[in-house]
């Protein structure tokens, strides 16, 4: 049983994370999406929205689970009983810091594989930070505009939560 851990703090979810999680569930036997709670950090979608949409917007596909974690990736990783991690890569800047990560993971638990897929080419422009400024800046159009970033799901209360 391949089964794989991709973790990340999905606030919000975009396509391009979804595009990872179709394709990666094609890979792998399982796939656990890790929503990582970081108490330092005072997110936008709080962990239950943020597991709420993710769940959703993949609520097709059976063998992908959704959880929120704590602490490092790799320990979650192992708490899994998982043996992949699996990360995306859109620019080369990505490229510096996931092999920097992976190596910094592979000290802390070398059982633990880092496997990466390239984003798609419609998506590798795509950041839950710039989401967030479309989403502040954007005028009567937003919703249409953010179409081409977020699963549908994710607008509306994005909407909300940046234009209050
Ligand atoms: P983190 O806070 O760990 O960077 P993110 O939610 O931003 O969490 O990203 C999680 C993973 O998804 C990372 O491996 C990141 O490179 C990847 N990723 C983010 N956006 C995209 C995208 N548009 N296309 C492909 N992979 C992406």
């Amino acid at each position: 049983m391949r089964h794989a851990v991709y973790a990340g703090s999905f606030d919000p979810l975009t396509l391009g994370h979804e595009d990872i999680i179709r394709r990666g569930a094609k890979v792998f036997d399982k796939l656990t999406i890790g929503i990582g709670i970081n108490p330092d950090k005072i997110p936008l979608f709080s962990s239950a929205e943020r597991l709420d949409l993710i769940s959703e917007v993949l609520s097709d596909l059976e063998n992908v689970k959704v959880v929120c974690f704590e602490g490092l990736a790799v320990e979650f990783v192992k708490q899994e009983k998982a043996t992949v991690m699996l990360r995306g890569l859109r620019t080369l800047t990505d490229i510096e810091s996931e092999f920097t990560l992976s190596l910094a993971n592979r000290t802390l638990a070398p059982e633990i594989e880092t496997v990466f897929l390239m984003a798609s080419e419609k998506y590798s422009h795509i950041s839950s930070s710039l989401i967030k400024q479309i989403g502040a800046m954007g005028k009567d159009n937003t919703e249409e505009q953010l179409k081409h970033f977020v699963p549908s799901p994710v607008i509306k209360l994005l909407i909300n939560k940046l234009q209050k």
